[in-house]
């Protein structure tokens, strides 16, 4: 087992961050220890896609305040390739479509990068394949998606479990899995949990950003956040997902501005 000088693995404080001019980030503080599991909840347009694609390092968005660490580093320095070779794994809410270039080839590139990065061996096609194989197994994937183009005519779930295959290939330090579970039928959505669950590891963190309890009865988050205007407004536990489900999230915008932490 490595031993780290620090548990906490992403540290976010005060972040602010704008697209087009725009802000959307207002102020946003988290922080991820290793071995946590963390959702995101809220209102559609909170602001939830926004911190997923700012820590990846989108760079249609522009940070305006705050820092984010990730173990020794500051992450914000990094261009999104470093962050990926350092473990930062984003799952896409809409996975994009790349025409014309195989899944397989892809998917080795991207593993190949990230074990260069780590100063490990790359993999040549063969070599790859068995290992892809054995992780598609593991999200019962049918290898025919190999030979296709990345994402090309898969359907919502299909994509899903591409990002989930994606995220097994180079198992990150942090994943972020922005709305993973939406589009999945109930069977699906018990396979990608079950894949997901299989790579979690105490030196690991994820963070979920669901819409819905529904995925966290399968990976149970040791923390939920309520997202609100930009800004994380209320945390609490598992139980606060059931509660959320009940009540919605008016009640709680309600006594962030009761608390003074929303306008
Ligand atoms: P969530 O994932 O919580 O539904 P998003 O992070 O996708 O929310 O969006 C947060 C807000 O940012 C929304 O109000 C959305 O309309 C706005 N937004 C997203 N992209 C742009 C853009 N290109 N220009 C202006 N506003 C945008
Ligand atoms: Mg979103």
């Amino acid at each position: 087992m490595i031993l780290h000088n620090s548990p906490t693995l992403l540290e976010v404080r005060n972040l602010h961050a704008s697209i087009n001019g725009t802000p959307i980030l207002k102020g946003l503080d988290l922080t991820v220890k290793r071995g946590e599991v963390h959702a995101i909840m809220g209102h559609n347009g909170s602001g939830k896609s926004t911190l997923a694609k700012v820590l990846a390092g989108h760079t249609a968005y522009t940070v305006t305040a705050g820092t984010v660490r990730f173990e020794d580093r500051d992450l914000l320095e990094l261009p999104p390739e470093q962050r990926a070779r350092a473990g930062v794994f984003l799952g896409f809410q809409y996975p994009i479509e790349i025409p014309g270039v195989a899944n397989s080839q892809f998917l080795r590139l991207a593993y190949n990068t990230v074990q260069a990065g780590r100063g490990k061996d790359e993999l040549d096609p063969l070599e790859f394949d068995d290992l892809v194989r054995e992780k598609m197994q593991l999200l019962e994937m049918n290898p025919d998606f190999l030979q296709r183009s990345v994402n090309e005519g898969f359907s919502g779930g299909e994509k899903k479990r591409n990002e989930i295959l994606q995220m097994a290939l180079l198992e990150p330090r942090l994943a972020i899995l922005d709305e993973t579970d939406s589009g999945l039928d109930i069977d699906a959505l018990r396979v990608i949990s079950q894949g997901i669950n299989q790579l979690a590891h105490p030196d690991n963190a994820l963070v979920l950003v669901t819409h819905y309890q529904r995925l966290l009865n399968y990976i149970v988050p040791d923390y939920v956040h309520v997202m609100a205007d930009g800004r994380i407004v209320k945390t609490g536990g598992k139980d606060l997902a059931l509660e959320l489900e009940e009540r919605g999230y008016d009640w709680i915008t309600a006594e962030a501005r009761a608390g003074g932490a929303l306008a």
